[in-house]
């Protein structure tokens, strides 16, 4: 039995004060749920997450990292430094990374690897935009991305990270993927790392991301390959992001 996972992406939101009233409600909220719950704030506020939530049943992560150790790499980030912030989570590939940074399959794979290395568990982000669904090739896209981690990584990488299925045309757009349109491509992504090793995908949490609210939280994440959810807009309005946590419960 897969434990769910409930994991809010604030993107380049917050401030000081707005994570700290957030961070309070989230973490008396969500005490003593079943699922997993974790928050991804910018990187200058993970020493003021890991000052807020140590201790709590709330993990935190970073939203991305550099595939380099160390080095001369102006305004990158290291999988060691996120570490030392305690972070447990880190999305890789995100689709605004993909498109705004022009992140490829090859540069995702690379920081995919650079997280397990430092023992971060990666969120690998996937999905297709509105052309490639109108065009019938949404699960040609996603298993070319699934399988650049399996390339790089191999199966066994699988065991030890979260994928997320997030359909770009539903992203902070208002519209959802219908559970009957997230539970196929969940169910693909699953059968594809079957194919490979059937422990590891019978183990693999597959959250859905793209517009989840608390109205439809529950119904989607009632389908047998929806784990959880990677939250963006909801997860910055604590009623939302607990009932979120809560219909994952
Ligand atoms: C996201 O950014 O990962 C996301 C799913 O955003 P939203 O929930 O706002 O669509």
């Amino acid at each position: 039995m897969r434990k769910k996972l409930v994991a809010g992406n604030w993107k380049m939101h917050g401030s000081l004060q707005q994570n700290a009233a957030l961070l309070e409600r989230i973490r008396a909220g969500v005490s003593g749920l079943a699922c997993d719950v974790a928050v991804c704030p910018p990187y200058p506020y993970l020493g003021q997450v890991q000052g807020l939530l140590s201790g709590s049943d709330v993990a935190w992560g970073a939203q991305s990292l550099s595939e380099h150790s160390a080095g001369a790499f102006t305004g990158e980030v290291s999988a060691a430094m996120l570490v030392e912030f305690g972070c447990r989570y880190v999305l890789v590939g995100h689709s605004e990374r993909r498109a705004l940074y022009g992140e490829t399959d090859v540069a995702v794979a690379a920081k995919f690897e650079a997280a397990q290395r430092a023992g971060l568990v990666p969120v690998l982000c996937v999905g297709e935009t509105l052309a490639e669904r109108e065009a019938g090739l949404t699960g040609d896209v996603v298993a070319r991305q699934v399988s650049a981690i399996l390339d790089c990584s191999g199966v066994v990488a699988m065991a030890s990270a979260v994928v997320a299925y997030e359909p770009v045309w539903a992203i902070g757009t208002g519209l959802t993927a219908s559970p009957e349109q997230a539970q196929a491509v969940h169910a693909a992504i699953r059968a594809q790392v079957a194919a490979m090793d059937v422990e590891v995908a019978k183990g693999l949490r597959i959250l859905y991301g793209g517009s989840v609210k608390p109205q439809n939280a529950k119904e989607l994440f009632g389908r047998a390959d929806i784990d959880g959810g990677l939250i963006g807009g909801a997860a910055l309005v604590a009623d939302d992001f607990l009932a979120i946590c809560l219909a994952a419960n």
